[in-house]
């Protein structure tokens, strides 16, 4: 099948056009290739095959990094250390030319200018210019840390000029009900990139590409305008909150159109060569037709030299709109777990009235313990930001002992969590006792896992460790509550062995019996981790 008729069929995929024998060719195709090629379409099954030795992904930004064009450097020049943590993937904060150097860098602007072309009153991002980031990303690399582009696909923002074309005013809670007649609006949707002169791609981006906008620049309204025009619409297949929930922000992008699918397939085989990823973090997901990023999912391995590993954000604190996710399409990516994000949420709330034996109840990874990338708190929970849902401080330790010590799931740590958050109301990071937890899952969170879930605010779990990592295996204990013990079994590989706990919270050692029972304790809304002497 020739490259044309593909993206034909894909594009048929996505409209649900296609025929059957169609789509079974498609599929076939697909699949012939990547079988030739040797390429997996799918993640890895367990995270061990291509993340040995318990590795975490670093999210290496928060929300309020000085704009100081530095942060490439600072990546680069941590990269020997994040090794030494375990990192095995880092989170790059988005990398795109945005509006302007003050962006985070979600207001995106141009793909194809990664801090090389003066565009938007500079050349560099905010995180630096793109000679930089391909310097901290061969850094990553020499060091074995696989680098995950931060895609925004979403929307655009920023646009060059204004074009008049038709629209319809919707209602913001509910985008299916329409609050006016057609009319003529003057929105921000011609893109010319004039800075960067058809470098890459001369692909210009005009109000037929997008579904919709949100500002009139005619009257100055602000609304949610949904664009007129045939065969444009919301995608069906997108989130159903707020009636439909395509349009999130800015000039929403249409993913049912053909011109569209075809550009940003092709920036994604570009993107990965230009920048040599070993994988993708896809924003704001929800949002985009399904269909679509299954499409660009697939043709983006195709089209790489090696494995990615994919994780989408999804944002619903419910587990089963993150299951239905996952099965709409078919398992190619994993989710991060906002569920668990949540669980953290109300446990740091309720204290001793939350039941720790149900901290993974309803969480993703409770359904998925390998497509499932577990997190405590990422750049849009933080204080001040759009899905503010702090884990409060004193959880913090317990929560990321639960994503870092035990076997499931891929945890994702936090750069605010860990170098601390700035801004006008800073909040310092928590380096010392995650180093702790870090080395603990490094060095000693290996083999069988026995859960002591059987108190509502004492739980503990024994990792039994295994031959691969000499001296491994763990206890750990946690409480919400008042001081805790438990009578553990670490079984008869222990037996008369003496162990103590790493974190200091606890300083008498604890010595097991020739069963390989003891007794182990932590203090009162506190956490501690046991290992063998
Ligand atoms: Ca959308």
């Amino acid at each position: 099948m020739k490259k044309k008729e593909l993206s034909s069929l894909i594009h048929e995929k996505i409209l649900e056009t296609i025929s059957d024998e169609d789509e079974q060719a498609l599929k076939s195709t697909i699949e012939n290739y990547a079988e030739k090629k040797n390429i997996p379409l799918y993640n890895p099954i367990s995270i061990n095959e291509s993340h040995p030795n318990n590795t975490v992904m670093m999210q290496y930004f928060e929300w309020y990094l000085p704009n100081d064009g530095k942060h490439w450097k600072r990546l680069q020049q941590d990269a020997r250390h994040l090794k030494n943590l375990g990192v095995g993937g880092v989170w790059l904060p988005p990398f795109c030319k945005a509006t302007g150097t003050n962006d985070v860098g979600y207001g995106i602007y141009d793909l194809y200018d990664l801090g090389e072309f003066r565009q938007k009153g500079s050349i560099r991002t905010k995180y630096g210019t793109k000679k930089e980031l391909k310097k901290a990303i061969s850094k990553l690399h020499f060091f074995g840390i696989q680098a995950y582009g931060d895609i925004i696909l979403n929307h655009k923002a920023g646009a060059d000029e204004t074009e008049t074309f038709k629209v319809v005013k919707v209602d913001e809670e509910n985008r299916n009900i329409e609050q006016s007649d057609a009319f003529d609006i003057e929105g921000w949707t011609k893109f010319t990139f004039p800075g960067r002169k058809n470098k890459y791609s001369d692909f210009k981006w005009n109000f037929q590409h997008f579904t919709g906008v949100n500002f009139d620049n005619r009257t100055g309204e602000s609304a949610i305008f949904r664009i007129l025009g045939e065969d444009k619409g919301f995608s069906p297949n997108v989130s159903d909150d707020m009636g439909n929930y395509d349009y999130l922000m800015f000039a929403d992008v249409d993913y049912r159109n053909k011109e569209v699918i075809n550009e940003t397939l092709k920036w994604g085989t570009w993107i990965i060569k230009e920048l040599n990823l070993d994988g993708m973090r896809l924003d704001a997901i929800k949002h985009i037709d399904h269909k679509f990023m299954e499409s660009f999912i697939t043709h983006v391995r195709l089209s790489s030299k090696k494995p990615l590993y994919i994780v989408g954000e999804y944002w619903s604190p419910d587990d089963s709109t993150l299951d239905q996710y996952l099965k709409d399409t078919d398992g190619l990516l994993a989710l991060f777990d906002v569920s668990l994000h949540y669980r953290f949420v109300e446990a740091s709330h309720a204290g001793r009235d939350y039941d720790l034996t149900t901290i993974f109840d309803n969480t993703l990874l409770s359904r998925h313990i390998f497509n499932c990338s577990t997190f405590v708190d990422n750049h849009d929970s933080q204080p001040g930001q759009a899905l503010e849902s702090w884990v409060e401080d004193w959880f913090k330790p317990l929560a990321y002992a639960l994503i870092l010590l035990r076997q499931d799931g891929y945890p994702c740590i936090f750069y605010g969590d860990y170098y601390g958050i700035g801004g006008e109301n800073p909040i310092p990071g928590k380096k010392e006792m995650l180093d702790i937890l870090l080395e603990a899952r490094l060095r000693y969170a290996y083999g069988e896992q026995i859960d002591y879930f059987d108190h509502a605010n004492t739980i503990a779990w024994i990792r039994l460790g295994d031959d691969k990592h000499k001296n491994s295996g763990l206890v750990c204990i946690m409480s919400n509550g008042d001081d805790g013990n438990k009578l553990l079994n670490l079984t008869e590989k222990f037996a008369n062995t003496t162990w103590y706990d790493i974190t200091k919270n606890i300083e008498h050692d604890v010595v097991l019996d020739e069963d390989g029972n003891g007794e182990f304790t932590c203090k009162g809304g506190s956490l501690s981790v046991y290992i063998k002497k």
